[in-house]
Order: structure tokens, then C-alpha cells, then sequence
């Protein structure tokens, strides 16, 4: 059961307010409510702690001691932010002046990355892809706008995995970094690529349909990958299959991943 709770907040530079929301709501709810679609741009502080997306809100705030809501947003001038453009720009004309929410990187270090804002989701995915990709029961990632995610060492080596999504890893040491649907303004990071990774606690689990049975994540509310937004049905995979190929036969998936490789090169 959950019941309405007072909270003072200050949006920066704003009066403090007093609005109700539900005892059970979380920090991204509460921006939601006060700040509507633009609530990603926003990082919530209480008592000079940064609160993370998922968090519940502390019951305890007053006009003397509010939530502080402050601005994080990069504004970067690009209508769509290629990460590896938002590197080159932080190079070259310091764009970025504030401190990353979060940091990361491969495990030998050549390659390394910033968020500017706390992720939108976190999400495991239990999809046979997933499992491939990682070498591992599940991925875990953080979901987050490309506008506030940079690599601020190196680029990671990618592999189109599908007709759809691309996947980032450091061809140094091989540590699996990234998925990102092609085209789309949102990139997933490995959380176990984070430098404070228990601070990143999943909310969902996807692609059930083939999760492990003994890798069933009890906590979590599961989806299959019929409800994600791109379903099985609209994807061609590039993965090999789970069986013995010959020579000929894994050529043809080889190409295809060739194939895709020279078109987004050529995007
Ligand atoms: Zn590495
Ligand atoms: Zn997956």
C-alpha cells in the first residue's frame, strides 16, 4: 500500500515547494512529475547527496533541508550525438565542464567513458544474444541518452550482432562495453564496466524466454523479448547458431556481418 507523502523541493534558483507524491515513488517519478519530458536534463541532491534514478525519496525533507533539483544537462549544439563525435568535441572545445556522474572502462583501460547523467533504465537481458555476448549467464546494462554519455578514452571495437544493434568491446582485452540500436539516440552500458558498479541496481529483466533456469532473478518483474521495442520477429540475427557449422556454412553469417559492417561505414 502506498500512501501520498509531502516532499519539499527546490528546483535551482526556484522557491522551495512542498508537492505530494506516493510514499513507494522513486527519484525518477518525482522529477517526471515536476519537470515532465525534460526530467533527464535534472540530477536530484539531498543534503549535498547525489540520489540516484531508482532510489525511494527520503521522507524526512523540509523547507530548510529540500530535495535540491539541479540542471545537469551538456547541451551539446548537435541535433544527433554520436558518441565518438561528443569525444572529439570535449577535446577540442571543452564543451563539457562538469564533473561525470559516473565512470567506467574496459579492464586493461584503454578504453574508458563518462555519463553526465544518471541512466534512464537498468535492465538484465537473459536473450540468448545477450548471453553470447557476454559469455555469461545475462548482460546487465545501464540505459542511457547518447547527449550524456561520452568515450573519453579510446573507441571500442564494435560487432553488428543483428541487422539492428551494434556491440561495443575493448579489442585490447575484450571486455564487452556496449549495445546500441543503430540510429537510436540511446547506447547500454555493462554496468560490471562501471567503476562504482554496485551503485547500478537493475529494475527489470528482459528476454525471458531464455533465461537459465538457475539465473532466474527473483526480485525483478520479467518481460520476454516479444515486448521489447524492436521484437525477435523484426531482427536478423548474426550470431552463429548453437551447433557445429562447416566452413561454408559460417562463412555466409561471417559475410552478412561483412555486409553490415560496410553499410554503416557508409551511413
Ligand atoms: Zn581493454
Ligand atoms: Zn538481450
Amino acid at each position: 500500500m502506498s500512501s501520498m507523502i509531502p516532499v519539499s523541493v527546490e528546483i535551482e534558483g526556484n522557491e522551495t515547494e512542498v508537492v505530494k507524491i506516493h510514499s513507494t515513488a522513486d527519484i525518477t517519478a518525482v522529477k517526471e512529475q515536476l519537470l515532465g519530458k525534460d526530467h533527464l536534463n535534472y540530477q536530484v541532491y539531498y543534503n549535498d547527496q547525489i540520489l540516484n534514478s531508482h532510489e525511494t525519496v527520503p521522507a524526512d525533507t523540509s523547507y530548510r533541508d529540500p530535495l535540491l533539483i539541479r540542471r545537469t544537462s551538456i547541451d551539446l549544439p548537435m541535433p544527433v550525438a554520436k558518441p565518438d563525435l561528443v569525444s572529439s568535441l570535449i577535446e577540442e572545445s571543452n564543451v563539457i565542464t562538469q564533473n561525470p556522474i559516473f565512470t567506467g572502462g574496459c579492464q586493461c583501460g584503454k578504453i574508458r567513458y563518462a555519463l553526465y547523467s544518471t541512466p534512464e533504465r537498468i535492465t538484465v537481458c537473459h536473450c540468448r544474444m545477450c548471453q553470447k555476448a557476454v559469455g555469461g549467464p545475462f548482460i546487465a546494462v545501464a540505459i542511457i541518452s547518447t547527449k550524456h554519455f561520452a568515450w573519453t578514452r579510446g573507441n571500442p571495437s564494435t560487432f553488428a550482432s543483428s541487422s539492428v544493434a551494434t556491440r561495443g568491446f575493448c579489442s585490447n582485452c575484450g571486455t564487452p562495453l556496449s549495445y546500441q540500436i543503430r540510429q537510436k539516440l540511446s547506447i547500454e552500458i555493462t554496468i560490471g564496466s562501471f567503476d562504482r558498479a554496485p551503485e547500478l541496481i537493475p529494475q527489470e529483466q528482459i528476454g525471458i524466454e531464455s533465461c537459465l533456469k538457475w539465473a532466474l532473478l527473483n526480485k525483478l518483474p520479467p518481460k520476454s523479448s516479444d515486448a521489447n521495442e524492436i521484437p525477435p520477429s523484426k531482427i536478423i540475427s548474426y550470431q552463429h547458431p548453437d551447433h557445429e557449422t562447416s566452413e561454408a556454412e559460417w562463412l555466409t553469417f561471417n559475410t552478412k556481418q561483412k555486409d553490415e559492417i560496410q553499410e554503416l561505414i557508409t551511413l
